[in-house]
Parts: C-alpha cells; structure tokens; sequence
C-alpha cells in the first residue's frame, strides 16, 4: 500500500488545467469547444485560423484534464498527494482559480470530500496514533472576514500570534465526528453564504471561500510520548473569487465598471504565487491582502500547494480561458 510521499521540494507548487463541458446554455447559442487535451500534460487552442494574437496554441503543465475527466480523477492526480501531506504535519493548500462559472466549485467541493475520506481511511489504518480533525470556514468579501460556521455576520479580525503567525480571531472550529458530519458543516457554509446577499452568484463571483481541516495526530501514551511525536498540520480548500475580477483590475485604468472592485486578495495571490514559484528568495508579499495573510503557513515555508485552473471550453469565453492559462504558465 502506498503511503503519502512527503516533502517533496522537487515541484512546491502543482499545476493543472481542468476544462470544464460545455455547458446547455452555450450549446443553445451554438457556441463552440475551441480547446482539446492531447495528452496528460498538453492542452491545446484549435481556433488556430481565427487567431491573431500572439498567443501559443499548446501549453504544457503538470497535468491537463479534458472534459470528460471526473473529479475523483482530478484529485487523484492534482491534488491527493499535495492534499494529505497533511497527515505527516506538513500544511498544505489547495486552490481553485479561473473565471466565473468555469468549475471551481465543482471541482473543489469534490476535492474536499475525497480528501476527508482518505484522511479518515488512513486514521484507520494507523491504530498507533490519536488523531483529531477540525474543521473551520470563512469568506473573504471586500477584504472582510467572515465565519462561514456561524450566523454572526461581523468580520473577523486577524491576530499576529507569534508562534502560530496570522490567527483568525474568533474563528469557529468544529471537531470533525466523521465524513457525514463535514457534508452537515459544509451546508451550513453554504447557507451562511446566502444570507442577506441578492444574489448568490454575484456573491461567489467577489468572494473567496476557505476551508480548513486541522489534522492534530500523538503517539498513545504507552509507547513512550514526548513533544516530538506530537503533529499538527492544516489543509486549506480554497475557492478563489472569479478570475475576471483580476483581469478587469487589471485594464482598471483604462475603464472601471461600476461596483466592479479592484479583488485585492486575488491580485496579492498571483503576486505571492509568481514569487514562490520562482523560489522563496526575497520578499514575498503575504501581508499585502487579508487572503494572503490568512494562507501564509499553508504556502510558504515547506508547506505543499497545488492550484487546478478551471476553464471554459467555450469560443466565447476564450479571452478568459487565455488569462487563466497565463496565470497558471506564471505558477509552474
Ligand atoms: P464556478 O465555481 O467556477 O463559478 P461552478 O463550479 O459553479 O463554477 O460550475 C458552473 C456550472 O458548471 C455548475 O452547474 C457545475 O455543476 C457545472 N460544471 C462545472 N464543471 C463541470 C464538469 N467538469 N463537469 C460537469 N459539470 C460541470
Ligand atoms: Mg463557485
């Protein structure tokens, strides 16, 4: 049986492409599916005779999944090793970027639930420790923090613990019971979502949504216990605001449209992301935006990250299908 590879330095950041089908309404409009995988780390553009830009038609990743690919799929080989290094006290993240409505939160709720069930499978397995799960959520929305756990709306703060770093203060966290108890959680971050929002989809297209699973783990007593046999590490699940909203920050200068605001966070993470993936020397802006801050452990250090872009395969989504591979070229 295979146990977790563990501190893999070799790729810190993992990189994958997932299209999504197209979807009834683009079928409707007879839109077009211009993008097609050809093999495991190859994804291709085959409007080449429409295309006058200077783009490249092939761009290569740590994997690609085509439309046809499941989710299990896509945890399996974009996200489960990364995922449960967790259970060897390594933090972790797990993100999901790309434009609105492109599969992130397909693709993420999925990721989270594979994830906890192979956590649960290997705490069976490993009668010879004591481990604890936690489980806490919160939303990011204009760079205010909110718990997704409770029905008290007022943003959170966040505190400087000089041992644990960036803490969210007041944050609830919930001793996971077993897989049915997270699925009960998760519909209550989905129905504090909602509330005294007009509309949900204009809500998760700004918003940033973490979840994170603490996996605390200790030596029984018999065999001989010390601080050293003692783990802690934390997954975060993170399904990132809309993508457009950092393209449309981008062109800010030219034309900002009425309450589109500039996603502070989201633009700070491809700083952040860029930085890292090109080394940890020099500064790296964690500080610069409330997500970033709250990530800090789950990124940097010798914590492991993978980022799964979701695109369109639409014609006419191709502008944002092309922003989102930049930004995934600029994580590898
Ligand atoms: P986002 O979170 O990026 O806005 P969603 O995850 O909500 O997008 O996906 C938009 C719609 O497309 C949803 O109805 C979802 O069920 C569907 N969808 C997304 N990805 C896939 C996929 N890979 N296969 C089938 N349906 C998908
Ligand atoms: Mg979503």
């Amino acid at each position: 049986e295979k146990t977790p590879e563990v501190g893999g330095q070799e790729e810190r950041i993992l990189v994958s492409v997932r299209l999504r089908p197209l979807n009834g309404k683009e079928v409707a409009r007879n839109d077009v599916s211009d993008w097609e995988t050809i093999n495991d780390n190859t994804l291709i553009y085959r409007n080449s005779l429409n295309e006058r830009s200077m783009y490249p038609n092939a761009y290569t990743f740590d994997r690609v999944f085509g439309c046809d690919s499941p989710t299990k799929k896509v945890y399996d080989e974009a996200a489960k090793e990364v995922a449960l290094s967790v259970v060897s006290g390594i933090n972790a993240s797990i993100f999901a970027y790309g434009q609105t409505s492109s599969g992130k939160t397909y693709t993420m709720s999925g990721i989270t639930e594979f994830t906890v069930e192979d956590i649960y499978d290997y705490v069976q397995r490993h009668d010879e420790r004591t481990f604890t799960l936690k489980f806490s959520a919160m939303e990011i929305y204009n760079e205010a923090v909110r718990d997704l756990l409770s029905s008290d709306h007022t943003p959170l703060r966040l505190l400087d613990d000089p041992e644990r770093g960036t803490v969210v203060d007041k944050l609830t966290e919930e001793t996971l019971r077993d897989l049915n108890h997270l699925k009960e959680l998760l519909s209550v971050c989905e129905a504090q979502r909602q509330i005294g929002e007009t509309s949900l989809n204009e809500m998760s297209s700004r918003s940033h949504q973490i979840l994170r699973l603490t996996i605390e783990s200790s030596a029984h007593e018999f065999m001989g216990k010390d601080n050293s046999s003692t783990l802690a590490a934390s997954v975060d699940f993170v399904d990132l605001a809309g993508s457009e909203r950092a393209s449309q920050a981008h062109s800010a200068g030219t034309r900002l449209k009425e309450g589109c605001h500039i996603n502070r966070s989201l633009l700070t993470l491809g700083t952040v992301v860029r930085k890292l993936s090109k080394g940890r020397n020099g500064h790296v802006p964690y500080r610069d935006s409330k997500l970033t801050r709250i990530l800090q452990c789950s990124l940097g250090g010798n914590a492991r990250t993978a980022i799964i872009c979701t695109i369109s395969p639409a014609r006419s989504h191709v502008e944002q299908s092309r922003n989102t591979l930049s930004f995934a070229s600029c994580a590898k």
